[in-house]
């Protein structure tokens, strides 16, 4: 089968040709219909110093993706051949302390799709049964190799009720700008948004931000007290992993606000606690992937009802083998969700 491998340490993917995996006796055969790129395809590809720590390759990388079951193990109950599924891509081990008490998304021994095995980019790929998740039918093709992603903004949006309330969310890649869409169908009243990019925050206008800020042209501070009588937001979402960004999420959200963190920090951060966190009595959230699969629920039962319109936020599709155009655009913050059809 066509996959795309992180072959060899360094820059860069190759495609090539390999065996279709053969599967074991809890485990689902996928034909891949649609996948996705994220953030962290981008950061194997360029072999940064998390890559280097964490990869071993050869790997076949991407983890976003939809397709249907071709073949599945002798133990497998749950999952039909033929059905159309998506994958939880957090390989949780369903015996530590964390999955005991039904905290999959903590797993103490968390593999992950197409980090620590082989991945998604590619005609054929093998999980686990017990991270397949089957979409509803109504569920548009499309959208459905996104709902991983989708599942982190839904549960940094969703860590309290966002009824009526103000919202910060600083970063307005793919993921933030989810968050955007998802905080609409839920209710918030005033969206900011923060980007470095203008095409992110042109998007960001699409699906539903009040107001967009790029603190590269414009006062973040100015900009948020203004439209918030000078008391700030009820909520901030950190989606960038910028240090100043966060700095800003934390002034900006009023007193006893709500922080959810879910950018990753290359390293660790200066912020003035007692004065921005403590004095105000914050609530912060730490975010990691999603609630498995409590998430998952939340996730297709949005898009198959069609009551969260993502469109605007898939901004190309590619066939599998110009993966290397879709993370140059990426890089570029050109795009927004890119799609590959293998
Ligand atoms: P991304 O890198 O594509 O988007 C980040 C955006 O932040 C970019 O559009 C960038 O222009 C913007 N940005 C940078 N500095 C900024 C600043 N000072 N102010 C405002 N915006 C700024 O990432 P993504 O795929 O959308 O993911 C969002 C973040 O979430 C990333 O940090 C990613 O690593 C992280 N992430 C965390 C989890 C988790 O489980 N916690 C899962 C997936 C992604
Ligand atoms: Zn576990």
């Amino acid at each position: 089968m066509k996959a795309v491998l992180k072959k060899e340490k360094g820059v860069g993917f190759v495609i090539e040709d390999i065996p279709t995996p053969s599967i074991g006796d809890d485990e689902i055969l996928v034909k891949v219909e649609v996948a996705s790129i994220c953030g962290t395809d981008v950061h194997i590809y360029e072999w940064n110093d998390w890559a280097q720590n964490r990869i071993k390759p050869p790997i076949v990388v991407g983890h976003e993706f939809a397709g249907v079951v071709v073949e599945k193990g002798r133990e497998v109950k749950r999952i039909n051949v033929g059905d159309f599924v998506s994958a939880e891509t957090h390989i949780y081990c369903n015996h530590c302390d964390m999955c005991l008490m039904n905290h999959r998304e903590v797993c103490r021994n968390l593999k992950i799709l197409g980090v620590d095995i082989d991945g998604a980019f590619a005609e054929y790929v093998k999980i686990p049964e017990r991270v397949a998740w089957v979409n509803p039918k109504e569920i548009p093709h499309k959208f459905a190799s996104i709902q991983e992603p989708l599942g982190n903004a839904v549960d940094t949006v969703l860590a309290e009720d966002i009824s009526g309330k103000t919202v910060l969310i600083t970063g307005a890649g793919p993921i933030g700008l989810l968050a955007i869409a998802v905080l609409r169908v839920f209710g918030a009243t005033k969206i900011i948004a923060s980007d470095l990019s203008n095409y992110h925050l042109e998007i960001a206008k699409k699906v539903g931000a009040d107001v967009v800020v790029n603190p590269l042209e414009q006062n973040i501070h100015d900009v948020v007290l203004a439209e918030t009588h000078g008391l700030g937001v009820d909520v901030s979402l950190e989606m960038s992993g910028s240090k100043s960004a966060l700095r800003d999420a934390l002034k900006l959200t009023k007193y006893l606000g709500r922080v959810s963190l879910l950018g990753l920090f290359d390293k660790s951060v200066d912020v003035d606690l007692t004065n921005d966190v403590i004095f105000k009595k914050l609530r912060i959230y730490g975010i990691t992937g999603r609630r498995i699969f409590e998430t998952w629920e939340i996730v297709s039962s949005l898009l198959s009802s069609k009551r969260l319109d993502v469109s605007p936020i898939i901004t190309h599709e590619f066939k599998l083998e110009e993966v290397d155009k879709g993370i140059k655009l990426m890089k570029s913050h050109q795009s927004g969700k890119i799609l590959l059809y293998p």
